[in-house]
């Protein structure tokens, strides 16, 4: 079939879209991350699990199927590299904490209390949003596996949903340098991961706080036993330091093979010697804003030339959505070049970080974070087809498509994911999953709810979720007010 024919083509039905049967995005703006960027009217077509062909006016084989794409922009489907999947069953509990209440609430009060099944019903609702938003690839950053039953039960709920996956196995409750060398986790690793598999990946999964002993030496030596990457919380405020930097690279563990998640408040020789390791940097900006690890870190990744991606971090505060994660960060680097510029009296009149490095971030940059660069991450003839097409004929904000970049980052949402795949699988289509009910995850979400509540009794309940206020703080103003002092009262007073 000819381009040509395609105007008259008729629109799939959804059960069409089957394994064997070649599909074509027809007429899109394709920013493809690649060489040439952006091809306007654009096609891509799909056969099997890859990328078949990609440019203007594509010849497709007989049977194709049509996707028409005109008004739209087709992307690499978005790449997360640090999601801890199973806090999303408590979505959203923890919006009002300060870091420290995180660590108080999962790490000293209430860790035990998850059950494997709550992880798998976390993760199950999590993995569902990530294939409903056009995130493709999730790392799921596991750390409450506390034997490999709950491993288990996470990796079963990422089995479930057709979406890719990276389990990074962690356990937060034990010392690293422990459960990653037991006979236990060591089957799990060889029942699960024997053979090579691009839809789940495994990765290792701790952070260093600094001790003197350094003993998570015996994980990082397992990890390279195992052949498989590391991700680590560093440069988190408070918590992981320059002092684990150096432990790490003194021992000759920082490698391309390491991520360093936030690596939001680290000194200049850390952020040179991860530059220089070749190690990549995952930047949660809506964390790093609210949770304090430090200052986004898009900033400095950029100053020393160090590979970015970009990440949710956990649902317990903020969403999976990448619109949002893609527009936090490209307005926290530019926010942090005026207020230095501020600082001393200058005007930026140039942004340095444009919409087109984010989505290259967002895309890129986290399949570089995952190694999977030759694998997924732009729109290539022969890498695996991830896609996702974000269109929207009804909505006022996807019209016009003036600047692609700028259009993914600041202007569509996730209400314009049209059609979404992954592996060469149509999993949504027209705005609506394909064979992907929410209803029996958000049942399996309520129970877990439900169980983690009667743990913790209603008073802790609902303490956790709400955090005491600290003093007020009342600027003494000069100016006198007749009218609106009632106002004023009222906005800054008890609630
Ligand atoms: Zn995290």
């Amino acid at each position: 079939m000819s381009a040509a024919d395609a105007a008259s083509a008729r629109a799939p039905r959804p059960d069409e879209f089957t394994a064997d049967r070649p599909f074509v995005f027809r007429n899109a703006t394709v920013i493809t991350v690649d060489s040439p960027g952006v091809i306007e009217g654009g096609d891509v077509l799909v056969r099997g699990d890859a990328i078949e062909a990609v440019g203007p006016s594509l010849e497709v084989p007989e049977g194709t199927l049509e996707i028409d794409a005109s008004g739209g922009i087709l992307t690499p489907g978005f790449v997360d590299s640090h999601r801890h999947m199973w806090q999303t069953a408590l979505r959203g509990y923890g919006g009002d904490w300060a870091l420290s209440q995180y660590f108080v609430f999962y790490y000293l009060q209430w860790g035990e209390v998850f059950r494997p099944e709550d992880v798998y019903a976390g993760n199950l609702l999590s993995a569902l949003e990530s294939v409903d938003t056009g995130v493709t690839t999730t790392l799921d950053w596991s750390h409450g596996l506390r034997n490999p039953d709950y491993g288990e039960a996470a990796l079963a709920a990422l089995r479930e949903i057709p979406g890719r996956f990276v389990l990074a196995y962690g356990n937060y409750l034990a010392g690293p340098w422990e459960w990653s060398n037991t006979p236990e986790f060591r089957k799990f690793v060889s029942d699960n991961f024997s053979s090579p598999d691009d839809m789940m990946r495994l990765q290792l999964a701790f952070d260093v706080p600094g001790s003197a002993e350094f003993p998570e030496r015996a994980a990082f030596e397992a990890a390279r036993e195992l052949g498989l990457r590391v991700t680590t919380h560093a440069g988190v405020w408070g918590a992981t330091t320059d002092t684990a930097i150096t432990q790490m690279y003194d021992a000759g563990f920082m490698t391309p093979e390491i991520t360093y998640v936030h690596a939001a408040s680290l000194n200049e020789q850390s952020y040179q010697k991860i530059a220089a390791t070749g190690g990549t940097i995952s930047v949660a900006t809506e964390s790093e804003q609210s949770a304090g690890q430090g200052y986004p870190s898009s900033w400095v990744a950029r100053r020393y030339g160090i590979p970015t991606s970009i990440s949710m971090d956990t649902s317990v505060w903020w969403s999976a959505d990448f619109f949002s994660a893609m527009r936090a960060t490209l307005s926290a680097d530019r926010s942090r070049d005026h207020l230095e510029a501020h600082a001393v009296n200058e005007t930026i009149v140039a942004n340095r970080l444009r919409a087109e490095d984010v989505v290259r971030m967002a895309t890129m940059g986290g399949a570089k974070a995952l190694g999977m660069e030759d694998v997924i991450g732009s729109i290539t003839p022969g890498k695996k087809a991830d896609l996702l097409l974000i269109k929207n004929d009804d909505s006022p904000a996807m019209t016009p498509i003036l600047h692609p970049y700028a259009h993914v980052v600041y202007q569509a949402g996730t209400a314009d994911v049209h059609t979404v795949v992954v592996n060469g699988r149509v999993v949504k289509y027209a705005g609506k999953r394909i064979g992907l009910e929410l209803a029996p995850i958000a049942d399996k979400v309520a129970a877990s709810v439900e169980y983690v509540r009667s743990k913790l009794g209603d008073q802790a309940w609902d303490e956790g979720m709400h955090p005491e206020l600290p003093p007020a703080e009342q600027i003494e103003n000069p100016y006198t007010y007749t009218e609106g002092d009632a106002h004023v009262t009222a906005a800054t007073g008890d609630r």
